[in-house]
């Protein structure tokens, strides 16, 4: 059931376990301002040394990270030319932020845009409500995203990435899913 344009940024060797992993290539989608680029600098270890005026530095980076005992890398791209990154993707991390309403209604945009640039099904995404940190701003209830990510059968977090809550999480959930898939394809 893999597209021609699945099978050119997959493994196409599935079937043989012993293959070494690639970088997961995990991609950061969301309107302006819902916290990708705080988001990619905890992810480069950086989030002290941030210039607003650096955030090109902060469009691709890869790391090793350790989940579940066992090591992953990211290659973690945060992105403005979204079309581009859309078909390049392992794994997404669909972000919005909890006091800005417009930017949940886009994130849902940019899921059904998504679909159509990833028909396969088992695309990880994750639904990401960003700023959980201000509550007295919140505009979206943690119901309300809950709900979305059931629709869009994708997972549900709420972060913040100011207080460096559930960031980590985000992508360790990814890491999961993506070998969730990983081992359904081998079986
Ligand atoms: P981007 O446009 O999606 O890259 O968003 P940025 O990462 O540049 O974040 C936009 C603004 O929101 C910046 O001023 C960040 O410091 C702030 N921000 C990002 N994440 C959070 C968060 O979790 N909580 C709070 N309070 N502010 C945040």
């Amino acid at each position: 059931s893999w597209s021609s344009s699945d099978s050119v940024i997959s493994t196409d060797s599935a079937g043989e376990p012993a293959e070494p992993e690639r970088p997961y290539r995990v991609v950061l989608l969301g309107a302006s301002g819902v916290g990708k680029t705080a988001f990619a600098s905890i992810f480069a270890g950086a989030a002290d040394s941030m210039d607003s005026d650096d955030c090109e530095l902060y469009e691709l980076s890869e790391k090793e990270i350790e989940v579940d005992g066992e090591p992953a890398t990211i290659t973690l791209l945060d992105t403005w030319d979204t079309e581009r990154y859309m078909q390049t993707g392992d794994a997404y991390l669909l972000l919005y932020s909890i006091t800005d309403r417009a930017s949940f209604l886009r994130a849902s945009e940019l899921r059904i845009t998504l679909r159509r640039f990833r028909p396969a099904h088992h695309t990880p995404i994750i639904l990401v409500g960003n700023k959980c940190d201000l509550v007295r701003r919140r505009e979206v209830s943690v119901s309300e995203g809950r709900a979305c990510a059931a629709v869009f059968d994708c997972k549900f977090i709420e972060t913040s990435a100011a207080m460096q809550h559930n960031v980590w999480e985000a992508f360790y959930g990814i890491v999961r899913q993506l070998r969730l898939r990983r081992d359904s394809k081998e079986a």
